[in-house]
């Protein structure tokens, strides 16, 4: 019988998949989406712009329509060229894949995205983490001296950084940036929460790639992200992107979308004024330690021990969020939750209420 880890490549052998939680009938605050409705003046036309699209032919393969629609929402230099992808997490396997052999590697910072991780392990490309500092500020020294020791082909930086939520100091991801001998990715996925980001940087060094996704916008469910950067990085990584990888109704969607952007700003605005509510709210609860926040979710540390506990009785009432324990020791007992509507919020202060008066 023909058992696949016998023809599977060794590093593939015993591998999990990403996981998903099965989120039916919860509040869903477990993987950092928008949690509002499309906007209306965007709803009334997306039924009549997607109808009339030949999805008898294959896409526009170089996405031009979007691409434009992307440059202008977010501000893109033009001196920057685009890749798109099926989401970012396409982008980082595109990445990887193009640098993978058997002496390279991938430098960035832990915890970090669990895709990192799992992306790197899937192309044969070894990942060194380097740990970020205790406030989970990153640790630029260590970066510097592993970049300088390791020679990455790739260093990768989130900013601000998923699961933790913190931005980093600026100062210091420049020093990465600088150290960096090969390409250089700064994940601006939740750019719409964060106080500061690292286009103007794309004019400073010809090693950086910003890459950003529409997903925490309101769009995930399009799956559509992009890499900014420059013109010789761009088009060394275009061969590995299949044709035709961001369909019609994605393109066309998004274009629409995106000719309302201010309408995504001002959810996302309102996901940054509900963002103090919720940490403080956690910060009241007993036993409980919230960090600081430039994302569209916040990190929690709870009792020791009480992570799983509290994450199915949460589940229990009915809020799905994230249980980090045991992904990475740094972020040990914590929690992740996303910043919901302002009712979600309350259903989830509620549970928590519950939870904590339960434990005491
Ligand atoms: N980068 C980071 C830091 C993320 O947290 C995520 C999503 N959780 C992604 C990339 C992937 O986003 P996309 O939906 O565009 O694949």
């Amino acid at each position: 019988m023909s058992r696949p880890d016998d023809w599977l490549r060794p590093e593939l052998r015993g591998l999990q998949a990403y996981q998903v939680a099965e989120a039916d009938g919860l509040i869903k605050l477990d993987a950092m989406e928008n949690p509002f409705d499309l906007p209306a003046e965007v709803a009334g036309q997306w039924g009549e712009a997607l109808s009339g699209l030949p999805v008898n032919r294959y896409p526009d393969a170089a996405a031009r329509e979007v691409k434009q629609a992307l440059r202008q929402a977010m501000g893109i230099p033009a001196s920057a060229s685009l890749m798109l992808g099926n989401g970012s997490d396409e982008i980082l396997q595109i990445l990887m894949l193009a640098v993978a052999a058997p002496d390279a590697c991938l430098v960035t910072p832990a915890p970090g995205f669990a895709m990192f991780g799992l992306i790197a392990r899937t192309v044969g490309l070894r990942c060194v983490s380097v740990p970020l500092a205790d406030d989970f500020s990153l640790d630029a020294d260590a970066m510097v001296s592993a970049i300088e020791r390791e020679q990455p082909a790739l260093v990768i930086v989130a900013q601000p950084n998923n699961p933790t939520g913190n931005a980093f100091d600026a100062a210091a991801l420049r020093r990465v940036v600088e150290a960096a001998p090969g390409a250089m990715v700064i994940d601006e996925a939740y750019f719409p929460f964060a106080d500061d980001d690292c286009l103007a940087w794309l004019d400073d060094y010809p090693q950086l790639l910003i890459m950003r996704t529409v997903s925490k916008l309101g769009l995930a469910g399009l799956r559509l992200g992009l890499l900014a950067g420059a013109p010789a990085w761009i088009e060394a990584l275009e061969p590995l992107r299949l044709p035709y990888n961001v369909n019609s109704l994605t393109q066309a969607a998004a274009a629409l979308a995106l000719a309302h952007y201010p309408a995504f700003q001002a959810q996302a605005e309102a996901i940054r004024r509900e963002r103090p509510r919720l940490a403080s709210a956690l910060a009241g609860l007993d036993g409980v330690e919230v960090f600081p926040s430039q994302a569209n979710f916040l990190l929690m540390r709870v009792p020791p021990g009480r992570a799983p506990a509290w994450h199915a009785a949460l589940r229990e009432q009915g809020v799905l969020i994230k249980n980090l324990h045991g992904s990475h020791p740094r972020v040990a007992d914590c929690l992740r939750a996303t910043v919901g509507t302002p009712a979600e919020i309350d259903a989830l202060i509620r549970a928590l209420e519950v939870v904590t008066a339960a434990d005491r």
